[in-house]
Parts: C-alpha cells; sequence; structure tokens
C-alpha cells in the first residue's frame, strides 16, 4: 500500500468568477458525496483565482466540506508598496492549504526566475502553507535527451537550501512543459521515471524519511481516461490538472479513480 495519500490538485488557472467558482464547488462536493468518496483516500484541493477564495473559503466552512483550496501564486514580500501583490499571509488567513509555485505559465508570462522562485517556497512555508513546486522540461530538453537531469536540477536548485522539516512540507508536481495543456500525456513509464529521479534527488539532499514523505504529483493533459494508469505507478502521487479541472463531473472522476 501506498504511504503517501494521493493529491488531486485543480488549477483553474483564470477561469470562473466568484459565483461559477461557488457553484463549481458546490456541485463536486454533491458528486463526490453522492459517490461516497473518501477524503481519508485520496485529497481533493481547487486552486481558483485570488477573487474567488474567500468566496470558496465560506462555502467550505459552511458546509463542512473537505474539500482544501490554495492560490496559484504568491508574492515574494511580505506587505507593503507592491501594487497588485498578495502576500503569503493574505493566503493563509484565507484558509489556503497549498500555493501553485513556478508553474511554467507563470515562467514564461512573469519574471519568475529561479531565484524568485526560491522565495515564493520560503515565503509559503513561513505562512504555514504547502507549496506545491511545479519543474519539467520543455520539448527540446526532451529532444536532446536531458529531460530527467532539467526536471532534477529545477528542483535541485530550487530546494537545495531548505531545512529537513520544510523540505518536509513541499509538494512537487513534474509537469513535462509539453504536455500542458497540448493533449498529449507522459506515458506512465515517462512519469515514473522522472517521480523517481526526483524523489533520489531527495532523498540525497534531505534523507529518506523526507523524500518518502513528500508527495510527487504529474501534471499534463490529465484526463479520466489515462488518471488510472499513471497513479498505478509507485511514486506518482496524485496530478495537478488545469484542464480537466473545470469540468465537475470529470474532475469528480478522476478523483474516484485516483
Ligand atoms: C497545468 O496547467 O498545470 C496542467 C497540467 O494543465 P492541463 O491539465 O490542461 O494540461
Amino acid at each position: 500500500a501506498r504511504a503517501r495519500i494521493p493529491l488531486v490538485a485543480g488549477n483553474w488557472k483564470m477561469n470562473f468568477d466568484h459565483l461559477e467558482a461557488t457553484y463549481f464547488v458546490q456541485k463536486l462536493a454533491w458528486l463526490l458525496r453522492d459517490a461516497h468518496f473518501d477524503f481519508k483516500r485520496c485529497e481533493v484541493t481547487l486552486m481558483p483565482s485570488f477573487t474567488s477564495l474567500r468566496s470558496v473559503q465560506v462555502l467550505v466552512q459552511a458546509d463542512k466540506l473537505k474539500i482544501t483550496y490554495g492560490a496559484q501564486s504568491v508574492s515574494v514580500t511580505n506587505q507593503g508598496a507592491f501594487t497588485g501583490d498578495v502576500s503569503a499571509d493574505m493566503l493563509a488567513r484565507l484558509g489556503c492549504s497549498y500555493v501553485i509555485v513556478g508553474h511554467s505559465e507563470r515562467r514564461k508570462y512573469h519574471p519568475e526566475d529561479d531565484a524568485n522562485i526560491v522565495d515564493q517556497v520560503r515565503a509559503v512555508l513561513t505562512a504555514g502553507m504547502q507549496p506545491i513546486l511545479c519543474v519539467g522540461e520543455s520539448m527540446q530538453e526532451r529532444r536532446k535527451g536531458i529531460a530527467l537531469d532539467y526536471a532534477v536540477g529545477q528542483v535541485h536548485d530550487v530546494t537545495r537550501d531548505l531545512s529537513d522539516e520544510e523540505a518536509s512540507r513541499l509538494v512537487i508536481a513534474y509537469e513535462p512543459v509539453w504536455a500542458i495543456g497540448t493533449g498529449l500525456v507522459a506515458t506512465p513509464q515517462n512519469a515514473q521515471d522522472a517521480a523517481l529521479a526526483i524523489r533520489n534527488d531527495l532523498t540525497e539532499s534531505f534523507g529518506s524519511d523526507v523524500a518518502q514523505s513528500v508527495r510527487i504529483l504529474y501534471g499534463g493533459s490529465v484526463s479520466s481516461r489515462n488518471a488510472v494508469e499513471l497513479i498505478s505507478e509507485p511514486d506518482v502521487d496524485g496530478f495537478l490538472i488545469g484542464g480537466a479541472s473545470l469540468d465537475p463531473e470529470e474532475l469528480a472522476k478522476i478523483c474516484r479513480l485516483t
């Protein structure tokens, strides 16, 4: 049996206003309840836009839902003259459990380099939340045959100064850039190879107890058609899901299959 409880994380990206988000969460909760879904067997978390977080919090509290939630990015600073930014403390106060850090779309459209990503990870951990650190190669590295080294290198560079306790609170999402939103899914073997290579690097840096407790997710065109074979791999501990997380029925199905 798997020691780590799998995590299904829905990354809504820039979709749904707060009313649509509320409707979605109610519907998902209803579908999972109807299916007698066991949240002790698999955790379900949603990443709405900042503007929906308060509505999701109110609903989760009022209906005592077991669904958790988080944000898609965070400021590296705590407060002050940073127009448009949102701090980790603000997110923690809204009951966020997770923050996605270093998603490939953030790395592409915003000036997020490794130094900035290290600071985001640190900010999230300091505020008592868990970062979901996204790494993964583009087609260029895959073609050159250096996909695993690239993804492991990204993890290594961002995590090297963390303490063992901090590292134990990480979630890592292996998301090959060529698989995100493309319908091209990595093979279960690709996903397992990457997750194992990342876990081996964590073992070297932080020891086996930490490495065995960190959940490593796969992301990239996950759907109810490929979830079962991916989750069957021993080092794949769940999913970060974009497109398929926008349909409550499809997401509920993936949760049941995970
Ligand atoms: C993502 O954006 O994290 C993602 C995996 O997207 P998709 O599932 O749509 O490929």
